[in-house]
């Protein structure tokens, strides 16, 4: 059944075909699809970020994964019952030259799943976003659907994890599987980065083994995932400044773990780090 876009009106299936119109679509119909690890590695080299995020968006390789993603597509949530759902892996999204990079887990299943943008549509990008345009890192302090007109200013952000997983876990084999699409993106937006803000310890973690493996200098003992924690680290493009930020999941900002002044320290900081 094909449903009306809730900013164009446009009619899509769920999930949502490569080419056919979504705003912010970054895949073409011919756009060539990963169904396997070894097609992940091979795919991921490309020089071109726009058609990284353009494989990225159409990537199948994780059985679990895309039968997850596909069935919350289909099945909905109650309240986006009248919506098309993306449905597909979220590519990295903002400045392809960006100075700040900010790094998450994975999408949610009815947020960046159903919307086809990175934390737009769910409870932690209403947080992120609105801190983001109070430290003047983005155009807009919302971000509901793709096609809205909002930019990030200097910034960009990437997942670990490129689909939804149940129950915002994906497992180790899937992670790795990953990996090599989260390696690429790292290694072609490194050379403008300055500052990259890990949310959660699982983005931290993940960031800290792509960097080291585009040659980023990580030390040993690996640093510590904590709130506003800085580590300065040397690559091969001078150095960056990985800081973490508590994730702004709603475990965290309804029980006070993580406040809006406490994001906002954290962005503003990025921000001064990189020049901005
Ligand atoms: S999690 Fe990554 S590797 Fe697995 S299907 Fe999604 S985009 Fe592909």
């Amino acid at each position: 059944m094909r449903l009306p876009h809730p900013l164009t009106g446009e009619l899509f299936e769920s999930p949502v075909p490569p080419g056919t119109g979504w705003p912010e679509d970054p895949a073409v119909r011919r756009t060539p699809v990963a169904r396997s690890t070894a097609d992940v590695v091979e795919l991921a080299q490309t020089d071109e970020l726009a058609e990284l995020d353009a494989r990225v968006s159409v990537c199948r390789a994780c059985p679990r994964l895309v039968e997850w993603r596909e069935e919350v597509a289909l099945s909905k949530r109650k309240s986006f019952a009248d919506q098309p759902y993306w449905g597909r892996p979220i590519a990295g999204w903002g400045d392809p030259e960006p100075r700040v990079l900010i790094a998450g887990l994975a999408p949610a299943a009815n947020g960046g799943n159903r919307t086809g943008r990175v934390f737009t549509g769910d409870r932690s990008g209403d947080w992120l976003f609105a801190s983001l345009h109070r430290v003047g890192l983005a155009t807009q302090p919302t971000s509901e659907h793709a096609g809205d007109g909002l930019r990030l200013l200097g910034a960009r952000m990437m997942a670990a994890v490129r689909c939804a997983p149940p129950a915002n876990k994906p497992t180790p084999e899937e992670r790795d599987t990953c990996s090599p699409w989260f390696r690429r993106e790292l290694e072609l937006v490194l050379p403008s980065t300055r500052a990259i803000v890990c949310l959660g310890k699982f983005g931290f973690d993940a960031l800290l083994n792509a960097l080291q493996s585009v040659g980023g200098a990580v030390p040993k003992p690996r640093p510590k995932f904590g709130h506003a924690v800085e580590y300065p680290i040397p690559g091969p493009y001078g150095e960056v400044v990985v800081l973490g930020c508590f994730h702004p999941s709603q475990q965290n900002t309804f029980t006070g773990k993580l406040t809006e002044p406490m994001l906002d320290t954290v962005m503003t900081r990025a921000k001064e780090l990189a020049g901005l």
